[in-house]
């Protein structure tokens, strides 16, 4: 039901943090006819598609793709390398890290969760406790989640890491990249990371349907042990077959085409800047945040997300409700509050391939939105953005003279 008689025209905003918007460079190499998958071009494409992927989650260890959502890529990860019964440590930071903790249970992996108010990234005190306090060494692996799409929080690995090392336990660790890979710093060798998994659908710029695991050699020993049940999702054959460049079912070949394209893009505007340009989009929507006097979720300035923010509406308005007259109204849409938080906040995705102007569109339309929605707040949110914007493309021009 629209809420005015509108016709849209113009690009949808899609603003939920994943999917994202697809470069139509992408979406015109996924636009190409279907190979032979046992063909020799195609042993080529998966050779390209796998180093490029390995650079982007920073590591000389295997990368397994899957033709599946990033869900697929977390149940990869868990039963590859454990056993009906094996505990398992998690952090509850939010909705995404609930789903792989349930996921878990259904495998019939034993989950000791960490509890967390949904405000926060994960402990690495309460990491380190929780190892100490398992002298047995029963917990096998530690499971986390790096950028808490539901929250838009990102935990700090390095410091989760040297919590494990600190506590001298063994555990596997494992870490959910799907909302931060190739837009948030993130180092699989060196922080030591054994399972890191990723998905296409968000700073990959894809449409929704791969996922990955980057696999370290200590996982890849662990899955020669470990005796959950798994077919699809076997590393050991994949790996045996992607050697000389194929896959052991038919792969999602289009979406592969898709892949080797982003990965170009990704090459060519260089990782760090994507990096710099996601922290700086984050920093702007912030400032219009602050300036319509509404409050960021994310209470810890060390774990702000660079890839969405949450926004947290006055009590007695329903986000929901908001979000409905911004899709209806302007043709955007804007993140749900999922889980705990759902009705109470509402998700500003400003990742993948997106850029300064697609964010002050993005912004417009949020405080229009919530004008139209009656949600008391202060005008100029977007302006401030665009101050924060300008000023520092002044200071980058600057420096480039
Ligand atoms: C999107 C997302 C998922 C879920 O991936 P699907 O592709 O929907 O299966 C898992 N974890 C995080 C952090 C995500 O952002």
């Amino acid at each position: 039901m629209l809420l005015l008689d509108s016709h849209p025209s113009g690009r949808h905003f899609l603003q939920i943090p994943g999917p994202t918007n697809v470069p139509d460079r992408v979406l015109r190499a996924i636009d190409q006819a279907t190979i032979d998958h046992r063909g020799p071009e195609f042993a080529a494409l998966t050779k390209a598609v796998i180093a490029g992927m390995k650079k982007v989650f920073k590591t000389d260890a295997d990368v397994v793709i899957y033709s599946a959502s990033g869900t697929g890529a977390w149940e990869a990860a868990l039963v590859n390398t454990l056993s009906q019964g094996d505990r398992v440590l998690m952090a509850e930071t939010g909705h995404f890290a609930a789903l792989w903790k349930r996921l878990a249970e259904r495998l019939g992996l034993s989950v000791t969760l960490l509890p967390g108010d949904w405000r926060h990234g994960v402990s690495a005190v309460d990491i380190e406790a929780a190892l100490r306090a398992d002298a047995q060494h029963s917990i096998k692996a530690v499971c986390v989640v790096h950028n808490e799409t539901s929250t838009g929080v990102t935990s700090r690995i390095p410091e989760l890491r040297a919590a494990i090392d600190r506590a001298g336990h063994p555990a596997l660790f494992m870490v959910d990249t799907i909302s931060s890979l190739a837009s948030i710093d993130y180092r699989h060798d060196e922080w030591r990371v054994d399972v890191t998994v990723g998905g296409s659908q968000k700073g990959l710029m894809l449409p929704p349907g791969l996922s990955f695991n980057a696999i370290s050699a200590k996982a890849l020993a662990a899955s020669k042990k470990a005796k959950l049940p798994r077919s699809y999702w076997d590393w050991n054959e994949m790996l045996s077959i992607n050697a000389s460049g194929y896959f052991p079912y038919t792969p999602a070949t289009n979406l592969l085409y898709g892949l080797h394209e982003a990965l170009d893009m990704l090459e060519s505007e260089g990782l760090d800047r994507v990096f710099a340009r996601h922290s700086r989009l984050a920093e702007a929507t912030r400032r219009a945040v602050r300036a319509w006097g509404l409050e960021i979720l994310c209470a810890e300035p060390a774990e702000y997300s660079s890839t969405l923010t949450g926004v947290v509406l006055p009590a007695g308005h329903n986000a929901d409700t908001f979000r409905k007259i911004v899709l209806d109204r302007f043709d955007m849409s804007l993140g749900q509050g999922l889980g705990k938080v759902a009705g109470k906040i509402f998700r500003i995705g400003h990742l993948g391939y997106f850029n300064d102007l697609m964010l002050c569109g993005t912004l417009a339309g949020v405080e229009m939105g919530l004008g139209l929605a009656a949600v008391p707040h202060r005008k100029g949110g977007a302006q401030a953005a665009m101050d924060y914007l300008a000023e520092t493309a002044a200071a980058e021009l600057a420096r480039a003279a």
